[in-house]
């Protein structure tokens, strides 16, 4: 018998890919009983930022599980959807590349076998009315109907997600603790362009000359972090939608909010651990950012 060490040639790794529930716990049985479940969960066209957190999740656990799923139920521009960037080939190359071990690829039916218009509601208080949920209705209900869902699928010792939507992070951890599961939310750091841009599936829809611009908003929450002083935030507010403005974005908002529970703030005692959050258009794609102040 030969030695696996032995053997010349290329080495590939072989991810397994499912697409439907009983497949997916046939193999979620087995990886269960040889150790700890991470769970990367995305809607693809996938980046850096994604890979990262495959990366984290294979030092920290036995199982690496992804999905790709592009959800309906978080959209609340029927454009936006139509125009979500789809590249499952390379990502299924990306994630052999980094050894995912199990990729879950479910079509809408087997996430939502009663259609994905349903009543369910989760009482997030006041979560999903502010920032993102403001000009985005029903987006984060969308996020929880497909998250809640794919949790009690998976369901993972721990849920890597990206600071990139810090909004979402709240949502999702709060979601948990409404549904009493026992998963543990991993939050990982933005992965950025060199220019600074945090990177997004949405970002190969800018033109040449949007995304020279683009890098503008991770500037402006930069400029924000130094002028912040005790006292009135509402100058810095309105100085950099307006710096934004100039540059041709059209920004929703720029915000300085509650790290501990997203409160909008429009005073700081220059000790409350604060997020600066911004959403703005190049054009017909809505970038987010954020940033952590102090
Ligand atoms: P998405 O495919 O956009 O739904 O994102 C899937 C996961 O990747 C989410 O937890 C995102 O927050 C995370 N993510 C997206 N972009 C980045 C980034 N630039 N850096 C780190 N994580 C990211």
């Amino acid at each position: 018998m030969r030695n696996l060490a032995d053997l010349k040639g290329p080495y590939r790794f072989i991810m397994i890919i499912v697409k439907n529930i009983d497949a997916l716990q046939r193999h979620l049985d087995k990886a269960r009983a040889n150790g700890n479940i991470g769970f990367v969960p995305t809607m693809g066209a996938l980046h850096e930022g994604h890979l990262e957190l495959i990366r984290t999740c294979r030092k920290e656990n036995v199982q690496t599980i992804a999905s790709i799923f592009v959800n309906p139920a978080q959209f609340n521009d029927p454009t936006d959807f139509q125009k979500y960037p789809v590249t499952i080939e390379k990502d299924i190359l990306l994630l052999e590349k980094e050894e995912c071990q199990l990729l879950f690829l479910p079509p809408v039916e087997v996430i939502y076998p009663h259609g994905f218009k349903g009543t369910a509601y989760f009482d997030l208080g006041d979560l999903d009315k502010i920032l993102e949920g403001r000009f985005r209705p029903g987006h984060f209900q969308g996020v929880c109907k497909v998250v809640n869902r794919l949790l009690d699928i998976v369901q993972p010792t721990r849920l890597y997600l990206g600071q990139k939507d810090f909004q979402q992070c709240m949502v999702i951890q709060k979601l948990i603790e409404l549904t009493k599961k026992n998963t543990v939310v991993r939050v990982c750091p933005t992965k950025r362009e060199s220019d600074g841009l945090a990177m997004s599936s949405r970002n190969v829809r800018l033109s040449e000359s949007q995304r020279k611009t683009a890098p503008l908003i991770h500037n402006t929450l930069l400029r924000a972090k130094r002028q912040i002083k005790k006292g009135s935030l509402l100058m810095i507010k309105q100085e950099r939608t307006a710096i934004l403005s100039e540059a041709g974005f059209r920004p929703d908002y720029f915000e300085f909010a509650s790290l501990r529970d997203l409160a909008i703030k429009d005073t700081w005692d220059g000790e409350e651990k604060l997020v600066a959050l911004v959403a703005a258009y190049l054009g017909e794609v809505r970038l987010i950012d954020n940033m952590i102040i102090n």
